[in-house]
Formats: structure tokens, C-alpha cells, sequence
């Protein structure tokens, strides 16, 4: 029988999430909403030293900001609550102790000085030290010591974890919905920790397969993972069955190739890897995407790209096509190089299709002075040639503020010659239009020019220096049918009255 999709999110508040979590949140959305599934956040915070105050707020921040909605866990509730792994830290010991009874794990009592020398002789040796079927009944552990005394140990408060007794020479087989099958001998794999009294935790293996179990976890996808251990888990509780499905999703890549995208590489080439801004405790900052003036649309289409392809030509996609598109076997094996101008590209895109109305919206408190109308309008005349909703005032800042100065190389070009004369007939004809509408204007104004027999460029860039103040912005119509007759007449005064004309 087919079970029911549930999938989970299940970040470590260890620090800012990087941007290749989110694509890991992503890929979960998307697969639980393709099959009317659940969407699951599960904080695993039982890393007590890599735990980071903010952290998670950051996450949950970050989530909303991209669109992903959480259907249960942390911040939502649900049916398996808590979801934070510090508050079910009641749950794991009964499970660890189980495996200790049925033979799959054992009780450990050295401690990490001891670890620490034996290593060191190891080392001394040439030899690399590894806890496994080699040492495990030579040390303190409950596999070596009387049952009586690792009883006695215990009572009287001796620090103990309880490892997992990793099968020797054995292969382990697994399929991975991306990676396909794959084995690996036991041998090669130590007995990893499972449960510590010292602060009464369990690590992250056995939290993370005991919840999935209990949250009844259909789909695990998730970034690179130790899983023939967590496979072993899944056998040794008695739960292969209900194990769910393992996908494991391609790395980030630099954008040079080789290795993990990285703070570093960001802080290098000037882009960000996180979503939001994000300041340590310790008063560490890095960038975020919103901050730069990223529209998530774009920052979720970019990243859901970053691994993943539709098999068409295809490259925008609103959230809801990329549900109705989603689908692991596209998800290729191999690493996904980040690229910064790509992600530029696809905020250029957004930029280009947004409505004059939601422009304004944006665009409206960078002016605040200014009418939602005419910000829209004005955004909307520039929008082409914007990335970013922060390029918009370089490039509409003249629609609203006359000029005070005058770019040099324009006025050295075109403020010469008959062009002043030119310019004050010109003010003279548009000071008789009544009608200052763009189609108008230009009517008249280009019939006078031809009757005239004036060069269309010298008329329209000298009264772009008069209007902009420089060689750049629209077509001189969008200009003057924003600014309407006035501003035109005031501006072209300007000049006449402000700049003395060149030889
Ligand atoms: N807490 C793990 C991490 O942040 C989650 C791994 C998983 O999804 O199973 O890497």
C-alpha cells in the first residue's frame, strides 16, 4: 500500500541556514505539495556546543521569506509535537536501551581522555584509530565488562554512552532515489555514539531515525548523509519496513567547480550564500540575498534550477509550476555549480515582468514622498534596465528632481553652437502645446523639427541635458509627459539661465 507523503525539513540551529538548505526545504515543499503531502520542520538541536541562539528564528524567517510553508512542526504544532529534539529528549533513552537489549548496541565507559591517549598510540604506530569489532570488547564497555559491573557503574554515576555495535564485514545495500543503488562493507564504518549520559542526548542518528519513525516519514531528501548506519537503525529496531524512502540531493557547488559553495567563496565574488542577512552573537555579519534586493520569486526559481531541471527550455517558474513540474528523477546525481549572474539574471527577469502596481509597492518607500502612481509609473518606464528594486532611483531619480548639475561629456557635446538658440525655440513650441501627452508632444515637436530641417539627435540630447543632466534615461517623451508642461519649461529655463554655452 501506498503510504501517505510526509516529508520533513530538519535543519541543526548551528548558524545561519545556508542557501543549500534552503534548497534542501525546497525540494521537500515541493515534493509534498506535488503529492498532497505534508511538510514537516523538525529543529535538531540536540548538538548542545554547535548550538546558536537565533538560529532557528533565522530559519523559520527564512522559510516564510521563500514562500515555503510548513504544514507541521516547529512554530506550527501538530499531531507529533514537540518537534524541537530538546523538548523529546525524554523519548530516545527507551530506544537506545533497546538496542543495548536486543544486541545491537552496547554501553561504553571510556572516557575521552582515554579515547584521546589510545589515539595518540595508534598514531604513534602509523595507524589510524577507529572504535569498532577491532577494540569495542577490549575497552570498558558492557560487551568486556560483567553485567554486574556495568550495572554498578551506572548506579554510582559513572559517565557512560551507549554505542552502536556496527556489524563486521557485511554489505550494506541501499537505494537512493537519485544516487540509485549503492553498497558499502561495514567494516570500513565505525561504532558511532548513539546516546550520551553527560548531558542526557541522544546524537543526531539515533534522534533523527527514532523521529522519522514516530513523525512516520514517508521521504527523507536531504543533502549528503552516513547512511548505512541510519539503514542498519532502521533493521536493528525491527522498522525496515516502514523505513522510508532515502533521496539524496547533489552538492552546491563553487562557482569555480571544485568543492562546497562557501561563506568564503561568497565574500570573495561578492555574492551571498544565506538568504537573509544574518549577525551572530558574537557580532559576525553576512549577507543575505533579501537584503540585497533579491525578490524571493527569483531567489526560490534560481535555486530550484540549482540541481534540478524540468527537461524543457523552460527556466521561469512560479511557485506553483514548479510544484506541478517537480520531480526527484530530475534531480541529477552529479554537483550543481552556483553561478552569481545567473542569480542576477533571474531577478532581472522577475524586475522586467512585475506590474506597474507592484513595483510601486516596492518602489514606493525607497521615494516616499511620492505617489504609489507615480512610482509605479516611473519604475515602470526603467524596469528593462533594472536588476535590483535599489537600481530604480539611479535610474528614475530625474523623473522626480530636476537637475543641479550637468554630466560634463553631454554638456561639452551638445551645449554649444546653434543648439542653445535651438533649445529656446523649442521651449517656445512646447510652451504652446496644450495637450502634453506623450503622443502629442512628439507630434508636434518632431513636425517642427522636420519643417525646420534640425537634426533630430542635437534637438533630443540638448534637451536631455536639459531635462536629465546628463546622456542617459528613456525617451525624451516619457520624460516630458511625466513631468508634465511646467517642470519642462522650468528645467529648459534652467539650463539656459545656469550654463554658459561652449565654443
Ligand atoms: N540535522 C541534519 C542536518 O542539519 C538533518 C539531516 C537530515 O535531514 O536527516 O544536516
Amino acid at each position: 500500500m501506498e503510504r501517505p507523503v510526509r516529508v520533513r525539513f530538519a535543519p541543526s540551529p548551528t548558524g545561519p541556514l545556508h542557501i543549500g538548505g534552503v534548497r534542501t526545504a525546497l525540494y521537500n515543499y515541493l515534493f509534498a505539495r506535488r503529492h498532497g503531502g505534508t511538510m514537516i520542520l523538525r529543529i535538531e538541536d540536540t548538538d548542545s556546543q554547535r548550538f546558536v541562539p537565533g538560529a532557528e528564528e533565522y530559519i523559520l524567517e527564512s522559510l516564510k521569506w521563500c514562500g515555503i510553508e510548513i504544514d507541521e512542526g516547529v512554530g506550527v504544532g501538530g499531531p507529533h509535537a514537540p518537534y524541537r529534539q530538546s523538548e523529546r529528549r525524554d523519548i530516545y533513552l527507551k530506544y537506545a536501551k533497546q538496542l543495548v537489549e536486543s544486541g545491537w548496541a552496547y554501553y561504553a565507559f571510556d572516557t575521552a581522555e582515554e579515547l584521546d591517549a589510545l589515539r595518540k598510540e595508534y598514531e604513534a604506530r602509523g595507524e589510524t584509530f577507529a572504535y569498532n569489532y577491532s577494540i569495542r570488547e577490549k575497552l570498558p564497555t558492557s560487551l568486556s565488562l560483567s553485567k554486574e559491573e556495568v550495572a554498578a557503574r551506572i548506579a554510582r554515576g559513572d559517565q557512560w554512552v551507549i554505542r552502536f555495535k556496527m556489524p563486521e564485514n557485511e554489505i550494506v545495500e541501499m537505494d537512493d532515489l537519485i544516487r540509485g543503488h549503492v553498497e558499502v562493507n561495514t567494516s570500513t564504518l565505525d561504532d558511532k555514539v548513539l546516546y550520551k549520559s553527560a548531558d542526557a542526548l541522544p546524537t543526531y542518528h539515533l534522534a533523527n531515525i527514532v523521529d522519522d519513525r514516530l513523525m512516520e516519514v514517508s521521504h527523507v531528501i536531504r543533502g549528503e548523509e552516513w547512511l548505512p548506519l541510519h539503514y542498519l537503525l532502521y533493521r536493528a529496531f525491527g522498522w525496515t519496513d516502514l523505513q522510508p524512502r532515502f533521496a539524496h540531493l547533489p552538492l552546491l557547488l563553487k562557482p569555480t567547480g571544485g568543492g562546497k559553495l562557501s561563506k568564503r567563496d561568497g565574500d570573495k565574488m561578492g555574492f551571498p550564500v544565506f538568504p537573509l542577512f544574518w549577525k551572530s552573537p558574537t557580532g559576525e555579519t553576512a549577507r543575505g540575498y533579501r537584503e540585497d534586493g533579491y525578490f524571493p520569486e527569483a531567489f526560490i526559481n534560481m535555486l530550484a534550477l540549482l540541481g534540478w531541471n524540468p527537461g524543457t527550455e523552460q527556466e521561469i517558474f512560479s511557485m506553483q509550476e514548479l510544484i506541478d513540474n517537480f520531480s526527484l528523477e530530475r534531480v541529477s546525481k552529479s554537483g550543481a555549480r552556483f553561478q552569481p549572474d545567473k542569480a542576477k539574471w533571474f531577478n532581472a527577469q522577475y524586475m522586467h515582468h512585475k506590474s506597474d502596481a507592484e513595483l510601486a509597492a516596492l518602489y514606493q518607500p525607497i521615494l516616499r514622498e511620492v505617489s504609489d502612481e507615480l512610482a509605479g509609473r516611473a519604475a515602470g518606464i526603467m524596469k528593462e534596465r533594472a536588476t535590483f528594486i535599489t537600481d530604480l532611483w539611479d535610474l528614475t531619480s530625474f523623473f522626480f528632481v530636476a537637475p543641479t548639475q550637468y554630466d560634463e561629456k553631454q554638456a561639452k557635446k551638445y551645449w554649444k553652437g546653434d543648439n542653445p538658440a535651438m533649445l529656446r525655440e523649442l521651449r517656445e513650441v512646447l510652451a504652446g502645446i496644450d495637450d502634453f501627452s506623450l503622443e502629442n508632444t512628439e507630434r508636434i515637436v518632431h513636425g517642427w523639427i522636420e519643417q525646420k530641417g534640425y537634426s533630430l539627435g542635437q534637438v533630443m540630447n540638448t534637451l536631455r541635458l536639459a531635462l536629465v543632466g546628463a546622456g542617459k534615461g528613456p525617451g525624451m517623451y516619457d520624460v516630458t509627459s511625466f513631468i508634465g508642461k511646467e517642470e519642462t519649461l522650468r528645467r529648459i529655463d534652467n539650463l539656459l539661465r545656469n550654463l554658459k554655452p561652449g565654443e
